[in-house]
């Protein structure tokens, strides 16, 4: 009877030492297949239609870069995570290790080229001037001394307003703002991305403004990756180079500019 016990004490230990270790072994499992699902934690600053923003429900961040990023993170088997953050908070963010890229229609210069590594340039872009319909004193960059423009923080755009002399430069935290600014008069012009002054015209902005055909600028966009790196960056560039191949990136441009010529 006793060694019956015995017996029977014996194997359920067994069992129980089998089961806990089965658990154990899903359990890393579990783990392994995290780690295997890599998320890219992307940045970008989604107020900057038609590269970044909300779609109607402002349920999903659509636009170029959201395209062309998803696409790139598919490349590299990541799963794609979009923060939405202010354009002059992006590059603290990823220096802070919240995210791992940025894609926000950002121009590569050398300023932020100290600070970040730059993907191949993936959009050629420059500044162009919106002013109201009925405005006849501004026709070019010249004109715009002594007036009052709207900006976008922390961007190109900024930057090239603070040259006018004299003129009175109000910042905003996102382009949507500078064209409502102009829009109730705040100011006399904005100067922004040509195609977000383009997209923004020709949503419906057109109805009060328009803008002028001068460019201020050549820049290009480039997808900014944090300095300690250099593997993601390798990664980011092999992605966008077998977009660019494959015709995935055509299409993408296609959707949101038109064929290209
Ligand atoms: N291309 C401009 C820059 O890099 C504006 C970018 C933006 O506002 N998202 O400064």
């Amino acid at each position: 009877m006793s060694k019956k016990i015995l017996t029977l004490f014996m194997v359920s230990m067994f069992v129980m030492t089998a089961l806990f270790t089965g658990c154990g072994a899903q359990k890393e499992q579990a783990q392994a297949k995290e780690t295997k699902e890599k998320v890219l934690r992307v940045g970008c600053n989604a107020d900057f239609a038609p590269f970044e923003f909300q779609d109607v429900n402002g349920k999903e961040y659509v636009g170029f870069d959201m395209d062309l990023i998803r696409a790139i993170g598919k490349e590299m088997g990541y799963e794609v995570q979009i923060q939405n953050i202010n354009f002059d908070g992006l590059i603290p963010a990823m220096d802070a290790g919240n995210i791992d890229v940025i894609i926000s229609g950002m121009t590569i210069t050398d300023e932020r080229s100290k600070k970040v590594q730059f993907s191949k340039p993936y959009y050629q872009s420059g500044l162009t001037i919106a002013v109201k319909n009925d405005n006849k004193t501004i026709n070019s960059f010249k004109d715009l001394e002594g007036k009052t423009i709207a900006v976008q923080i922390g961007t190109t755009g900024a930057e090239e307003a603070k040259k006018v002399k004299d003129a009175k430069v109000k910042e905003f935290n996102s382009s949507a703002d500078t064209f409502m600014e102009l829009k109730i008069g705040g100011v006399e012009a904005v100067v922004n991305d040509r195609p977000v002054n383009d997209y923004y015209l020709a949503q419906g902005g057109s109805k009060d403004a328009k803008a002028l055909s001068e460019i201020l600028t050549a820049e290009d966009y480039g997808i900014a990756i944090n300095k300690n790196n250099a593997d993601l960056a390798k990664q980011v560039d092999a992605a966008l180079e077998k977009l660019k191949s494959n015709g995935e990136y055509d299409k993408i441009y296609a959707k949101w500019f038109g064929a290209k010529k």
